[in-house]
């Protein structure tokens, strides 16, 4: 089992090759694959042929942190000649001709891909139960889901099948993931990393971040990712802090908020869980204290109005003729219409069908502009919380992994499940999702909200508290 940073060492040492490593990573994942079905790729010859330059690398002097390292990546990621789907059959036979500028960058250190992850069809999901190859078993209890968008991602680290893992986050499916196998994940500030080559879900809310095993190893992801990006013309020109190197300052004095309002409901079991937290940081020095974010409770309704939205403009591309298997028809019609109905899982038609319905004539007003109208009140909320404290703690999710067809058929109940994570989405803040403790032998995650450009304090407050705790150590 190793972290990022413990592979970096054993590779600049010589213990181990990255060859070695990577046949390591790579039989261990074609053997537990048929159990949790987390990869629908996995690019063996890619992969060796990437150790072996890296090998070259090390020996050279010249790795990176992130040389040699075997990870895997979300299938809505584009990466250059490994074949991409984002789970929908309409990309099937998709291989790009480029990488997303984030994986150029791990590429162009000598990072090693092992393979593309399962993962809810483009995006849409938080079970990944609407993925077109399957649905991923959670590695902590196989009867469960691992969660969603992300889930091949999640259990794949979790089961040890790669080092770490690059996925996105629209509305949670980095966090929730990580929640539900007892991980680091973190969704960056709208603008701290390069969304060019995320398969867009919607654009004004697409983030791309780290999977990882420690909080130290989603510091190293995020300083070899992030940056401004001449391709993505939302990358914010702040310069990347040393994310590592802040880890282990003092966060005496820092002051973290609670917000009311994600615990309020919250069971006995999930408040201690919350408690405990507290307790931590209070015995660290910091203050806590309670917050609230008053409009929490329209976070979820604003949030799938303009995503899907933002969808059905993105996935009109998606159409058989510009991009996607085209169904054999004889008129152009016919060609949209069954490449469109064969290609689709029914969550992303629900999407589309809802999303051009808020934006067609006479509906716009009502529905996608008074959305985007109480967005800016939930970013309100955040920025008076974050006149009081420096960041926020809660929960990432309001139950534990639930089972697997639990809210298959209940698209509402589904959408509710993101109650915690879809405000930071919307207010295109920060936050990352640690191992918090457990309940009934599953793990439960706690976040850490911080304001814009903040990673790198709540990424300490994430590291103090993985510390002071322990949770992230257990494995399944
Ligand atoms: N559950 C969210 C949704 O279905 C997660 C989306 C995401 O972050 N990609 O929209």
């Amino acid at each position: 089992m190793y972290t990022i940073a413990s592979a970096r060492q054993a590779l600049d040492s010589r213990e181990i090759s990255s060859q070695e490593l990577t046949r390591e990573y790579l039989s261990r994942a074609k053997e537990k694959n048929p159990t949790f079905n987390a990869f629908i790729t996995i690019a063996e010859d890619e992969a060796m042929a990437a150790a072996l330059a890296a090998d070259e690398k090390i020996k050279k002097g010249e790795a990176g942190t992130l040389t040699g390292i075997p990870f895997g990546v979300k299938d809505a990621i584009c990466t250059a000649d490994i074949r991409s789907t984002a789970s929908a059959k309409i990309l099937d036979t998709y291989t790009p001709p480029f990488d997303a500028t984030v994986i150029r960058k791990i590429r162009a250190q000598g990072g090693v891909i092992i393979g593309k992850q399962n993962c809810d069809a483009f995006g849409h999901g938080a079970s990944n139960e609407n993925s077109m190859y399957g649905a991923v078993k959670n590695p902590w209890d196989t009867e469960r889901v691992p969660g969603g968008s992300s889930g091949g991602s999640a259990a794949s680290v979790a089961a040890d099948m790669c080092v770490y893992s690059i996925a996105e986050d629209t509305g949670g499916s980095i966090r929730q993931p990580a929640a539900f196998n007892n991980l680091v994940g973190l969704r960056p500030s709208y603008g701290r990393n390069s969304r060019y080559g995320i398969m867009p879900m919607a654009s004004s809310l697409d983030t791309v971040g780290p999977i990882t095993k420690t909080v130290e190893d989603c510091a190293i992801v995020m300083e070899a990712i992030a940056g401004r990006d001449p391709l993505d013309a939302t990358t914010v020109p702040d310069v990347v802090p040393a994310y590592t190197e802040g880890l282990r300052e003092s966060i005496k004095g820092l002051r973290i908020g609670i917000p009311r309002e994600y615990i309020q409901d919250l069971p006995n079991n999930l408040q201690k869980i919350i408690d405990d937290a507290a307790d931590a940081f209070r015995q660290m020095g910091c203050e806590v204290m309670d917050v609230s974010l008053p409009h929490t409770n329209y976070a979820i309704p604003v949030y799938y109005i303009i995503v899907p939205s933002e969808d059905s403009s993105n996935l009109s591309r998606m159409d058989g003729v510009r991009y996607g298997v085209r169904a054999h028809e004889k008129d152009l019609q016919n060609v949209y219409m069954q490449s469109r109905a064969h290609g689709f899982p029914a969550e992303v038609k629900r999407r589309i069908m809802v999303g051009t319905f808020a934006l067609s004539h006479g509906y716009y007003d009502a529905y996608y502009k008074k959305a985007q109208q109480v967005r800016t009140r939930i970013m309100r909320d955040f920025e008076e919380a974050f006149n009081r404290v420096d960041v926020l703690l809660a929960p990432t999710t309001p139950t534990p992994a639930f089972k697997i067809g639990e809210k298959a058929n209940d698209p509402l109940a589904m959408y509710k499940a993101d109650i915690f994570v879809g405000p930071a989405a919307v207010a295109g803040v920060p936050a990352v999702s640690v191992p918090g403790g457990f309940v009934d032998n599953l793990p439960f995650g706690v976040q850490f909200i911080g304001p814009r450009m903040s990673e790198d304090m709540i990424l300490r407050a994430a590291y103090h508290f993985e510390q002071a705790t322990g949770h992230g150590k257990r494995v399944p």
